[in-house]
């Protein structure tokens, strides 16, 4: 047939153009696109079951002759009936196909069939079993390869206009067609030292796989065949990562920043307390790429409450008593006020000003703040993605800190750090990410984890609770209240933007305010306030003038009030895992024993109530964040679109994890010697096609 890899689905028997525009919507455009269309199942239909010993109930394949084959046509809107009787050594069975006329030709009494369904009695009460609709392949000639059974079977996941019978036809005349030999990306030192089959080979039997191939190893992905595509594709993904690292350290370098003992002197004196170890470990990392001359690349990770932000400070002002500035953004305009706050607060008197850039900045003061940027007198901005406006232009930007970089995508942290000439990344996520997940999202960046909690603060009582403990929840909250303590009530908002879900938040506030509190004060918080009315409502909270807060996730991140004890969950289910342990983190911040109470809706399952059991049973962000990607799966655990989450094929950052670590090592060795490899030119060639999706990470030469 003279097929290549590179040839398009369109150029197929039986594919028209209709369908290939289908596929393409996939992301099926080429041969090679439909070989990785894998089957996410396999089942073994080789072993032939005698007719006779069939019993109702039993999935089975049988093999054996067509005696009789009638069609008939029921008087009901002309539908059709093939029945046929299929005989063995040892019986016959009755089989029947609906609407499936062509068979009376397909299928005519002396051919031999393989038939793979489930028995059942022909009538209820009879004994006589039949095969309804079975899986079924029509033997024409002795040296004929059986595809759909009598072998282990390929099940594949839908494609448009395509059944799994259909592609697997497909798929088996596409590899009939390619050449015996096709080229191989993997180093071939690499695949050899693994002893890994070759890719076409690999393909073939990943989706025809050997009589004698062990099935669970086959169904978990764990076979010879399947370990070498997903380590090819983990491979590329992180040759990707490696060379981009590559280039940005190939960069003509700048001195680094020099830290005397006057600055740390000074960087010891505006914190109120000592850094733990871990932040000590961590602000050291940071410190060393400063400075060293390269370009810093690195995301700081650490459970919610653990001092990130404080070290965040630190390494900004490092870079200001070296004369430059830093960038800071924050996803909400409420996160980027409170970080304003607090760093304003921490330089208070040491004549380093912080200046405050969101939407809600207009007028004079943008332009002030504008200005002062230019002219080097604002050393720290902090803001909102406003910072990556095109008027935003610094005297000498040297370090962007982004914080909860997943709400933000990987152009954008680029854009940041465009407007410097030379500018260190640092990047900060709240919500503990699995190393796995932490290494193809943001596999270009070096790890620094903050293990360990400030001392002296307490776990937050968590507890599960349904509708009909809502009394004795608004008893315990008044109570609380009464002991001087404030409380958040958190709805959940999917987006921002939902109407429905902000609607339920209003008049939660407004039952709670005009029906159970009448005498206390119980404000209201959510993403569409003004800004104005917005800080009177944070700063009225934090002041402890406001004992009850409801709130929409607005305050999922970083909002610190140490006197609140409460969190209380208003369907909680409808929530992440990491997402309620976040909001967990709100509290549990001072002196006083807290708790966080997870009320799930009246709708909610009894497994969605078990899921929420995980959240009460540990303190441990990484904890939680493991079950809830393994529940949720990476895309939703990253909760955006824009994530960079890689669109794997056949690779899974949970299965695979020991692939991918071992395919990470080898990549970055690889990109290490790229220069004098021999097939250096395929492999960057392979790499872009495979991966040229992915912003910002592919331009290498
Ligand atoms: P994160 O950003 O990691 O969630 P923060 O930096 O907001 O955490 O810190 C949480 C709270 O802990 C803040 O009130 C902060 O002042 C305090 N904190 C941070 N580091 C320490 C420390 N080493 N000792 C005592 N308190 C600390
Ligand atoms: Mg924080």
């Amino acid at each position: 047939m003279g097929l290549e890899l590179t040839t398009e689905l369109r150029h197929l028997r039986g594919i028209g153009p209709k369908r290939a525009e289908e596929l393409h919507g996939r992301g099926l455009k080429t041969v090679e696109d439909l070989l990785f269309h894998l089957p996410f199942r396999y089942e073994d239909r080789s072993r032939f079951f005698p007719i006779a010993a069939l019993v109702p109930g039993l999935r089975a394949t049988v093999r054996g002759r067509v005696r009789t084959a009638v069609l008939r046509r029921t008087r009901a809107r002309g539908m059709t009936i093939f029945e046929a009787l299929v005989e063995d050594e040892t019986g016959a069975i009755r089989v029947i196909f609906f609407n499936q006329p062509y068979l009376r030709t397909a299928m005519p009494p002396g051919r031999e069939v393989i038939l793979h369904g489930e028995a059942a009695p022909a009538r209820f009460g009879r004994r006589d079993l039949v095969l309804q609709s079975p899986q079924f392949e029509v033997l024409s000639g002795a040296d004929q390869e059986a595809i759909h059974t009598g072998r282990v079977v390929p099940i594949y996941p839908k494609l448009p206009g395509l059944s799994s019978r259909a592609i697997r036809r497909l798929i088996h005349s596409v590899l009939a067609g390619l050449p015996p030999a096709l080229p191989d990306p993997l180093p071939p030192g690499l695949a050899r030292d693994r002893g890994f089959l070759g890719r076409r080979e690999a393909l073939a039997l990943a989706h025809f796989p050997p009589q004698d191939v062990d099935l669970e190893a086959l169904n978990d992905f764990r076979s010879p065949f399947h370990r070498r595509l997903i380590f090819e594709e983990f491979f590329f993904l992180q040759l990707g990562f490696a060379l981009a690292r590559r280039d940005r350290e190939a960069q003509p370098s700048e001195p680094g920043l020099r830290v005397d003992d006057a600055i740390r002197a000074r960087l010891r004196s505006i914190l109120p307390f000592h850094l733990t170890a871990a932040q000590r470990k961590v602000l050291k990392e940071i410190a060393d790429d400063l400075m060293s001359g390269r370009p810093m690349n690195r995301l700081l990770q650490g459970d919610v409450g653990c001092g990130k932000t404080v070290v965040a400070l630190l390494a900004a002002l490092l870079v200001v008593e070296n004369g430059h500035q830093v960038a800071f953004m924050a996803p909400t305009e409420i996160l980027a006020e409170q970080h304003h706050r607090s760093f304003s607060r921490m330089l208070q008197g040491s004549g380093r000003p912080v200046a405050l850039l969101t939407a809600a900045v207009t007028g004079s003061s943008r332009r002030q703040v504008l200005g002062g940027l230019l002219a080097g007198s604002i050393p720290i901005l902090i803001g909102t993605h406003a910072l990556l406006e095109e008027g935003v232009r610094f005297q000498s930007l040297r370090l962007a800190i982004i914080d909860e970089q997943h709400r933000f995508g990987v152009a954008q942290r680029a854009r940041l750090r465009a407007k410097g000439r030379r500018t260190d990344v640092l990047v900060m996520t709240a919500t503990p990410i699995p190393r796995s997940l932490a290494l193809t999202v943001y596999g270009d960046l070096d790890l620094s984890v903050i293990d360990a909690m400030p001392p002296g603060r307490l776990p937050v009582r968590t507890v599960v609770r349904g509708e009909e403990s809502r009394v004795d929840v608004y008893d315990f909250l008044r109570a609380q209240v009464r002991e001087g303590r404030q409380v958040y009530v958190v709805y959940p908002l999917v987006e921002e933007t939902d109407r429905a879900d902000l609607k339920a938040a209003v008049e939660m506030q407004r039952r709670l305010q005009g029906q159970i509190f009448p005498d206390l004060e119980v404000g209201l918080l959510h993403g569409r306030l003004k800004g104005e009315d917005r800080d009177r409502v944070m700063a009225d909270f934090a002041a402890g003038r406001l004992p009850i807060l409801v709130a929409t996730t607005v305050i999922e991140v970083g909002i610190d009030v140490p006197n609140a004890t409460v969190m209380i969950v208003e369907q909680a289910e409808r929530f992440g895992l990491s997402q309620l342990h976040q909001l967990r983190g709100r509290v549990g911040r001072g002196a006083h024993i807290s708790y966080c109470i997870l009320l799930a809706g009246a709708q909610a399952s009894e497994e969605a109530r078990r899921r929420l059991d995980v959240v009460a049973r540990s303190g441990d962000g990484f904890v939680i964040a493991r079950e809830d990607l393994r529940l949720r799966g990476p895309g939703e655990f990253l909760g955006t679109r824009q994530s960079g989450l890689p669109d794997l094929r056949i690779g899974d950052i949970l299965r695979d994890h020991e692939i991918l670590e071992d395919a990470r090592g080898e990549a970055f060795r690889c990109a290490a010697n790229l220069a004098a490899a021999p097939q250096r030119r395929d492999l960057v060639r392979h790499l872009e096609r495979r991966w040229s999706g992915r912003l910002g990470l592919i331009q290498v030469g």
